[in-house]
């Protein structure tokens, strides 16, 4: 039987934010950083030396997260402190979630895929990568191996309440929700992954898939939420399911006036999923029987990783540290805040 502790453990949410360095384009611009990390989890929005009063967007400038990580902070540190931890989850039977929130540019997919600088994709230094990369070295331990588990991988995008196989020429795909309320998208690939690398080619290819070869001209990789899903399944049935989330970007201050008609679409739909999100996250952890899955498609797809017993979250707040981000960045921190 379950104690109250494994109960919490069990349902423990982690909430992270995560500051990216001033980029060239505000260094040229005389942007200012206003967020600095004094440690603990502290998180500090400060004025600038040349006054600007931020009070007007704040009446609390100070913010504590499970850990905050600043601009000198790697990849891998924060891949340790965040996702890794959760690998274990899914090889105990349990649903693992972890994912990337912030506005445009903030590093949601420099966290998640790797680095992109350069023409070529570093995916092998990305949360993807790196979480795959220990899902086969706990496959080989002998605890494990006698289990007979074996691992898939999909990978899709939500754009506007559609789904898109990245794996798979970004064919749409129908979600389905039969009596018993399993949510099913309809002819994913599914894919066995022998090894890392495996996992690293479907990361390229799908990234790839993300940026390019779109008909909409607005349907750009930062308006839409990508998934990739590592499962484990024995005998065919799902033993646990590790899904990573780059979230849409949050944008702050769309202008109604001057935004097209799919702009505003799309925008609205953005911004229903990742209130959907927060409401699911937050019911999770309060142990509430009604979760609001419903409310989206992505918080629909994600469904069985909100349910069961043995289901952890983390959420990465990815922050520009620049003056001019200030209005996302409050919005971003107040997000997170109400996840925890
Ligand atoms: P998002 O996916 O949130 O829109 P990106 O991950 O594409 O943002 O990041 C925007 C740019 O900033 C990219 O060129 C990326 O390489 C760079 N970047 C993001 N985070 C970091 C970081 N922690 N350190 C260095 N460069 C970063
Ligand atoms: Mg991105």
């Amino acid at each position: 039987p379950l104690s109250l502790s494994d109960l919490v453990e069990a349902h423990r949410i982690c909430v992270c934010v995560r500051k990216r360095p001033l980029n060239n384009k505000e260094v040229t611009k005389n942007d200012i950083d206003v967020v600095s990390i004094p440690g603990n989890g502290t998180l500090l929005l400060h004025e600038p030396k040349q006054k600007v009063d931020l009070t007007k967007y704040l009446d609390n400038q100070v913010f504590h997260f499970d850990y905050s990580f600043d601009e000198s902070s790697t990849n891998d540190l924060v891949y340790r402190f965040t996702a890794k931890p959760l690998v274990q989850t899914i090889f105990d039977g349990g649903m693992a979630t972890c994912f990337a929130y912030g506005q445009t540019g903030s590093g949601k997919t420099h966290t998640m895929g790797g680095d992109f600088s350069g023409k070529s994709q570093n995916s092998a230094n990305g949360i993807y990568a790196m979480a795959a990369q220990d899902v086969f070295s706990l496959l080989k331990q002998r605890r494990y191996s006698s289990l007979d588990l074996c691992p898939y991988v999909t990978f899709f995008e939500i754009y506007n309440s559609k789904v898109f196989d990245l794996l798979n020429k970004k064919a749409k795909l129908r979600v389905l929700e039969d009596e018993k309320q399993q949510v099913q998208v309809v002819g994913l690939q599914e894919m066995y992954i022998s090894c890392a690398e495996d996992v690293i080619k479907m990361i390229e290819m799908g990234s790839a898939c993300r940026t390019s070869g779109q008909t909409s001209a607005n349907a750009n990789s930062s308006r839409s939420h990508a998934v990739l899903q590592v499962i484990l399944r024995r005998r065919n049935q799902v033993h646990g399911k590790f899904s990573l989330v780059d979230l849409a970007g949050n944008e702050r201050g769309i202008d109604v006036r001057s935004s097209d008609r799919q702009t505003l679409v799309e925008t609205a739909e953005i911004n229903r999923s990742l209130l959907a999100l927060k409401e699911c996250i937050r019911s999770l952890g309060m142990d509430s029987h009604h979760i609001p899955f419903r409310m989206s498609k992505l918080t629909q797809v994600l469904r069985d990783s909100f349910i069961g017993e043995n289901s952890r979250t983390c959420m990465i707040a990815m922050v520009s540290p620049g003056m001019s981000s200030c209005d996302s960045t409050v919005n971003t921190l107040r997000y997170a805040d109400r996840v925890k």
